[in-house]
């Protein structure tokens, strides 16, 4: 789940992170009324889900309140990469001398927390990775010891903090990282990390990410979810219990387990079809499950095929047959459905789906290659 600036924003501060004194806005009066009471130049952000707001024209620097009613107005207007404008942040404006990145992600591969800086903060940081990786310095945090003292100026150090402010950018990045372990985020991030022309670090802009599957631990997180930024099919699936992602492709995948998932996914791809989505129905599989699974994954039009991958194991293959069956009677659709089984009772599942006029595949292979031609065929 990502967070808003606003609301990483006010995560940070908890953390010793000096912020710009702001408020978040839904109309353009209570922009108006925000820079009223910061009293000095402000700016005018919009809070969507996405990066590069400001090359978007999603951030502009306001001089009096009239004028911050006015570009709220024009923002909130707005739609930025596919996502409405509903909300902005007004905050006061600061004087940048420097842009810097800050963030800390999850090293899969080193199995810690890494924190990462660079001295070309500002732009997105994918861009820098690619065309100057060099640019960015990372250490890697032993999660027994948190982030070192020492690290954290090693960073200072490497981006060209001034020897000033390095005491500041140790709080910060050490803050960084604790918010980023105490709230279980995948990412934390501050870019950029703003010295001002005053000799002073802020966080100028704020990202977090929060790992879904830590979120029952965090009653108080859960509720900064901002449902308007979630498509309908993403939020009928978390309220099913199944864990969609949409793609770009025309085959629809239904799998009970994320492994499985991935794995079909990449059978298809290897036999030159592409997935619509990523699903996993989880365990037991029962009707109503299989059936709000159907019709999320229905909903997208480019599906021109569904391929069910379906590992019998405690729940039996002729049970999770029924619940398919059960759930393709409620949704009626001409999109082909095909359909591997193994595992406990396969047999038995696979008579009830052929006969529920199912196309059946003996390996996920030929599941793929069947949902490939099916696709191709529409
Ligand atoms: P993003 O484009 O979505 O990452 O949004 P940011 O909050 O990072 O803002 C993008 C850019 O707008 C920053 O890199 C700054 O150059 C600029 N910006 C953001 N806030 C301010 C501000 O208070 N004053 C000034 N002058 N520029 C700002
Ligand atoms: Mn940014």
């Amino acid at each position: 789940m990502k967070l808003h600036e606003y609301q990483s924003k006010a995560i940070f501060a908890n953390y010793n992170i000096p912020i710009p004194s702001g408020k978040v806005a839904s109309n353009a009066e209570e922009a108006r009324q925000i820079a009223a009471q910061i009293g000095k130049k402000v700016v005018i952000k919009s809070q969507v889900l996405v990066g590069g707001r400001g090359k978007a024209g999603g951030i502009k620097v306001a001089a009096t309140p009239n004028e911050a009613e006015q570009l709220a107005d024009q923002i909130l207007a707005m739609t930025i990469k596919g996502l409405p404008v509903r909300k902005v942040l007004v905050d006061e404006a600061i004087n940048i001398a420097k842009e810097i990145y800050l963030g800390v992600v999850v090293d899969r591969a080193a199995k810690c927390a890494t924190v990462m800086a660079s001295a070309a903060g500002g732009v997105e940081i994918e861009q820098v990775a690619r065309d100057t990786p060099e640019k960015i310095v990372r250490v890697q945090v032993d999660p027994a010891f948190g982030l070192q003292e020492f690290q954290a100026r090693d960073l200072a150090f490497a981006v060209g903090i001034d020897k000033a402010l390095v005491r500041d950018f140790v709080t910060i990045a050490t803050g960084l990282y604790r918010a980023f372990v105490a709230n279980d985020a995948s990412l934390a991030e501050i870019n950029p990390l703003v010295v001002t022309a005053e000799g002073k670090l802020i966080a100028a802009d704020g990202k977090i990410v929060l790992d879904d599957n830590a979120l029952f631990r965090h009653n108080d997180l859960e509720q900064l979810r901002d449902i308007d930024e979630e498509s309908p099919a993403e939020a009928r699936a978390r309220k099913a219990g199944l864990s969609y992602v949409k793609l770009d492709g025309n085959i629809g995948c239904m799998v009970n387990g994320a492994g499985l998932a991935m794995a079909t996914m990449d059978v298809i791809k290897f036999y030159g079809g592409e997935p619509a989505n990523f699903l996993d129905i989880g365990g037991g599989a029962k009707a109503d499950k299989v059936k709000a699974a159907l019709e999320i994954i229905l909903s997208d039009p480019n599906v021109k095929a569904v391929l069910f991958n379906i590992f019998g194991g405690i729940t039996r293959g002729d049970e999770v047959a029924r619940g398919i069956v059960d759930g393709l009677r409620e949704v009626k659709t001409k999109v082909p459905m095909v359909v591997r089984i193994v595992g406990t009772n396969a047999e038995e599942g696979r008579k009830i789906l052929a006969d529920a006029l199912m196309i059946t595949a003996a390996t996920l292979e030929e599941g793929a290659q069947k949902a490939v031609a099916a696709a191709q065929k529409q």
